[in-house]
């Protein structure tokens, strides 16, 4: 088999993937299809919560699959509903409805805030969204997703959806006075948009200014939620709790899972019939998902703010590091040299890296050693020099 001219016959050309066929690993070392050996600080995209092959996770889903793959949302399962307690207890809401990825957490989010809107005042439609945000690849999604570059060609878009540009309140202030908002949709650290984490000072009085609105806040917690940010959910480092929360990414800890959360404010807004799923809390995903959040405690939430401020005090120093964002396991470095380059040096040199828009983006697993932090940092302190 020839992996990449097969690849690219028959698999839709959406990726630019790398030129590496990954086939096994263990925790952070993943191997290629040479049997060569990568420190792993990607985590397929934030996925891999605990690493690659996690004994704990193996066993969770073994076990399940040994029971019952499926069973649909027409019965109840034991792996869901553990899920759903767990979830609610960590993140301090009140319900949860599971779904597939990031994409259709965020549908629900949505949907969940036009509802809640339609309820009150279906005058107030609009959802307001960040200047290069990014939500999701579904059309009410993508329209969410505040990049113009990634709209192009896919119209008519949903209707209701503006943006505004990221710590700018007084735009926040001209938006609602508009008289239409009903709800405001945003990462706490942008992701896709280059690892940018929002001031705190902003998200203070936006969120103030919402609850005096009746304005729902919505916080899209797909990549920063879960551990990745050194807490169990992004918005306990800002200390409010939103009306809606999405994640996925890190929850299934390599299976597919999304759940959207709801505070004691929108928990009844979703009624019998309003919404469903055939796969969503799946009791593989579920029982996979459940091994993963037990595990995220106080804990490791401080390993991983230690790791993070390590990380990022030894990579500001490197020569052709120009600045270092992000928070806890979640970087973002922007580089005297094209990222790409950089990317490429770490791979060759062992250790897999990716990006976000012009920069180099870590997002390792949790529970990654102090040992291989120190093998990656002097892989990029070489890879980064001009
Ligand atoms: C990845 C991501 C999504 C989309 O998740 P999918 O599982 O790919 O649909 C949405 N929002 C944020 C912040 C993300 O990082």
């Amino acid at each position: 088999m020839n992996y990449f001219s097969d690849d690219s016959k028959y698999i839709a050309n959406t990726y630019k993937r790398f030129g590496l066929v990954l086939t096994h690993g263990k925790g952070t070392k993943v191997y290629d299809a040479d049997n060569k050996e990568y420190i792993d600080m990607a985590s397929g995209i934030a996925v891999n919560t605990f690493g690659i092959a996690d004994e704990k996770w193996i066993s969770a889903v073994e076990e399940q699959l040994g029971k019952i793959q499926h069973a649909s949302n027409l019965y109840y399962t034991e792996p869901q509903i553990k899920l759903s307690k767990l979830l609610c207890e960590k993140a301090g809401m009140k319900k949860v409805f599971f779904s597939n990825s990031g994409a259709e957490a965020n549908e629900c989010a949505i949907k969940t805030a036009r509802k809640y809107a339609d309820m009150k005042n279906p005058d107030k439609k609009v959802i307001l969204t960040l200047v290069n945000s990014f939500h999701g690849r579904t059309v009410t999604t993508l329209t969410a997703t505040g990049q113009d570059k990634m709209h192009v060609s896919f119209g008519p878009f949903t209707d209701g959806f503006r943006y505004i540009p990221a710590n700018d309140i007084e735009a926040f202030k001209t938006e609602i006075a508009k008289g239409d908002v009903c709800a405001v949709m945003f990462e706490l650290v942008q992701g896709e948009g280059g690892v940018l984490p929002l001031d705190k000072a902003y998200v203070d009085e936006l969120v103030k200014i919402a609850r005096e609105n009746d304005i729902l806040v919505v916080v899209d917690e797909v990549q920063t939620g879960n551990g990745r940010t050194g807490a169990m959910y992004c918005y306990m480092n800002y200390g409010f709790t939103p009306d809606i929360v999405s994640t996925a990414k890190g929850l299934g800890g390599g299976l597919p899972i999304g759940a959207t959360m709801f505070s004691e404010k929108t928990e009844n807004v979703l009624t019998f019939g309003d919404h469903g799923s055939t796969y969503g809390g799946n009791p593989i995903c579920a029982a996979g998902a459940v091994s993963i959040v037990e595990r995220l405690d106080d804990e490791l939430f401080a390993e991983v703010q230690k790791k993070g401020e390590y990380l990022k005090e030894k990579i500001s120093s490197f020569e052709g590091v120009k600045s270092v964002s992000g928070m806890g396991l979640m970087m973002g470095i922007e580089t005297e040299k094209p990222a790409a380059d950089c990317i490429r040096e770490c791979m060759e040199n062992g250790l897999l890296v990716i990006s976000a828009k012009e920069k180099v983006r870590l997002l390792p697993a949790l529970n990654i050693s102090w040992e291989d932090i120190d093998k990656a940092l002097e892989i990029m302190k070489n890879a980064f020099k001009n």
